[in-house]
């Protein structure tokens, strides 16, 4: 079973673009090797960049193609291991120079299987990694505390900790339906604790929107917390914000795929 390939021609420059301008040091995404992102093809396999990469200098041969229904088949076998994933992610073609698909392709993966979506990033921005890895870690984002955040980043989806790999892709996997089963839609942004950020839209200025307000948001709560604590926005005056045509219009442009 053929799960991983590396095909550098049906990689194309927004895909490119995004990660290189997600992985600036000025974003403060990611340093290093850490993150990913992906796009989805017209046939289904998503773009995903290897194992080991950074998105600063990504290039077309920094990503390789899996099948996310078949990854997503292997992470629900019940005999599946640490070891089975991540040769599984291995692209074996002699020409990829052994490139593999970073662990957290499962994250990709599950996103599509839930629902097919164009675009998904994961980062570990300073900011929100601190808010995550504090007590407030699971309240922190529940309710907007500005306007902005709440057209943005909608109602977003936190995820306990669990170790990268096949663990966390379980666990998410499992929040996400769940997510999925109460709303509908798909989240914009979920939360993973101690860890980090994935974004979800159908467009490359969703993603980078959404990140953009992820950093600002986390920046906002460390502010409120060291001056005596969160006062959010009020849930009457939240909810009739969102539903006026032309906020719920820019929301759903935004994530392409949730109003
Ligand atoms: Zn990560």
């Amino acid at each position: 079973m053929t799960i991983t390939r590396w095909d550098p021609a049906r990689v194309d420059d927004d895909l490119v673009g995004l990660s290189r301008r997600l992985g600036k040091s000025r974003a403060d995404q990611v340093i290093l090797a850490e993150g990913n992102t992906s796009k989805r093809l017209s046939d289904g396999l998503i773009a995903v960049k290897a194992s080991g990469a950074s998105l600063a200098n990504a290039t077309h041969g920094d990503f390789v193609l899996i099948d996310p229904r078949l990854l997503m088949e292997l992470v629900g076998s019940v005999s599946c291991t640490q070891e089975v994933i991540s040769e599984a992610l291995q692209v074996t073609a002699p020409e990829s120079e052994g490139r593999r698909a970073s662990i957290e392709a499962i994250i990709h993966a599950v996103v599509q299987t839930v629902h097919a979506v164009r675009y998904v990033a994961h980062t570990h921005p300073t900011d929100v990694v601190a808010v995550l890895s504090s007590p407030q870690a699971e309240s922190a984002f529940v309710h907007p505390a500005y306007s902005d955040e709440a057209v943005v980043l909608g109602e977003t989806l936190f995820v306990p900790y669990a170790q990268p790999g096949l663990e966390l892709g379980r666990l998410f996997a499992a929040r996400l339906a769940e997510y999925w089963g109460r709303l509908g839609r798909l989240p914009s942004l979920v939360l993973l604790q101690n860890h980090g950020i994935v974004a979800i839209s159908d467009t490359v200025d969703g993603i980078e929107s959404i990140c953009g307000m992820a950093v600002k948001a986390a920046r906002v709560r460390l502010g409120a917390y060291a001056a005596g604590g969160l006062v959010s926005l009020p849930e009457g005056s939240r909810s009739t914000y969102l539903e006026r045509t032309e906020i719920a219009e820019r929301r759903s442009q935004i994530s392409g795929v949730a109003r």
